[in-house]
């Protein structure tokens, strides 16, 4: 117990922390690029932040949510998601007065009480990005295609973009009838938590989970068929950007996202190469997210990609991440003298940004030589009491087992070539 980490989180350990850098690196990079500026809000927030921003009848909020009491008597839930608290900061430092859009990006962790499984954890880790202060398709354009290109620039092929339009307020409203309709005679063999749904939020129901659901919302009407017209030529207006950029997508009017405040654009990139857990970017615009937290009515969009599932996907293709060289220079020494100036010398080394190792252990040097060579040391310096009488030292490509003697001046040039 005590050396088991909780279920369904991960440790990501030294030998496979570069993975997580070099997507990181490059979703920086991408944010870099495409104009996003980083913000950090905390890993916990107000309960009622999500149970109002992502809604009271989502699956997040009604089953998964890590929610506890302080000792203060709030009631503290740590981030199920990204955007609900990037929300609440921009309306609390009034960033809605700089200039718009605000384009922002996050790297966080999420916490979700979920069954664990492959590509679904309760610790999981999502790279976000969000626009405020726009509701035109450009600004869907633009997070989509920043998805595509992430995605494709990492060497990801065979994802499918799926896009929708889950309308507004208004038509989903005449939209909301007919499911009422469609669903009425199956209500008794609908789950428990979608009875509760059926009245207050019946749209959750096409997005549940349930085997038994799911075989009775097929065939629901699609809200996709009964958009308003701003809502109609809003998708028409995304489709022809997309166009524009020379973006494949697919139509896919079941998509309905597992948060309650997206409006119009909802898209989803899909793998089939990793189970079940398939979806590993979603996302979608939220015209009135900011006002329902709070904020003035400003519209926004963005999207969530699942850090996890990227990197498994990472790994079921071809595409492998380079691992970081470990070592430049391993210093070997003998004698007393010898290991005062290596440990002067490793100094300088390091403080070129030479990565620079040497014995801490006693190692004799036989020992130290095989130490080297575990930890893949490019070169060795090889330090000897005598040698340094004549102010020199060995430097020995690891290699090509070339080996010459250097003077002590001329060790850093030599290294750094
Ligand atoms: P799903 O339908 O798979 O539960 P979701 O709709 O709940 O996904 P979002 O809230 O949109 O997912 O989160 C965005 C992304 O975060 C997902 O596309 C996925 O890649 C990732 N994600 C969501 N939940 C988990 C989880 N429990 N473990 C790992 N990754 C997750
Ligand atoms: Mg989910």
């Amino acid at each position: 117990m005590l050396t088991n980490a909780p279920k369904g989180t991960k440790d990501i350990l030294p030998n496979q922390v570069y993975k997580w850098h070099y997507i990181e690196n490059a979703f920086r990079e991408a944010c870099a690029a495409y104009v996003f500026k980083e913000i950090r809000t905390p890993v916990f927030e107000h309960t009622e932040l999500f149970s109002r921003g992502v809604g009271d009848t989502t699956d997040i909020v009604e089953k998964q949510m890590y929610t506890f009491e302080d000792y203060g008597k709030r009631s503290i839930t740590l981030k199920p998601e990204g955007t609900a608290p990037v929300v609440r900061a921009f309306v609390e430092h009034k960033l809605y007065a700089d200039i718009q859009p605000s384009k922002m990006y996050y790297i966080i962790p999420c916490f979700r009480y979920e069954k664990p499984q492959s590509g679904r954890l309760r610790e999981f880790h999502q790279f976000g990005i969000e626009i405020f202060g726009t509701d035109n398709m450009i600004a869907d354009a633009e997070v989509i295609g920043f998805a595509a290109d992430f995605l494709n620039n990492l060497g990801i092929r065979d994802l499918e973009l799926r896009i929708n339009s889950i309308g507004c307020p208004k038509c989903r409203e005449t939209y909301r009838t007919t499911l009422i309709d469609f669903l009425r005679d199956k209500y008794d063999s609908l789950c428990e938590t979608c009875k509760g749904r059926y009245d207050k939020n019946p749209m959750r129901i096409l997005d549940c989970k349930s085997p038994i659901c799911q075989e009775l919302v097929n065939g629901a009407p699609y809200m996709l068929d009964h958009l308003c017209d701003e809502c109609k030529e809003a998708f028409n207006d995304l489709k022809n950007n997309l166009d524009a950029m020379e973006i494949e997508y697919v139509i896919d009017p079941g998509i309905v996202r597992g948060l309650d405040y997206y409006t119009k654009t909802a898209f989803e990139f899909v793998s089939d190469k990793i189970g079940a857990q398939g979806t590993v970017c979603g996302g979608g615009r939220y015209d009135h997210l900011i006002e329902q937290i709070g904020g003035p009515p400003i519209p926004g969009v963005g999207f969530g990609l699942g850090m996890e599932r990227l990197l498994l996907l990472l790994e079921s293709s071809e595409n492998t991440i380079p691992e970081p060289d470990n070592l430049d220079v391993f210093i070997a020494v003998m004698g007393e003298r010898a290991k005062r100036f290596g440990l002067k010398l490793m100094r300088d080394l390091r403080n070129h940004g030479i990565k620079t190792e040497m014995d801490s252990l006693g190692r004799n040097i036989k020992g130290q030589f095989k130490y080297a060579d575990r930890l893949r040391s490019k070169y060795s310096i090889i330090i000897g009491d005598n040698e340094l009488e004549q102010n020199i030292v060995s430097i020995k490509n690891m290699e090509t087992s070339e080996q010459k003697q250097v003077p002590i001046p001329n060790i850093i040039k030599e290294i750094i070539g």
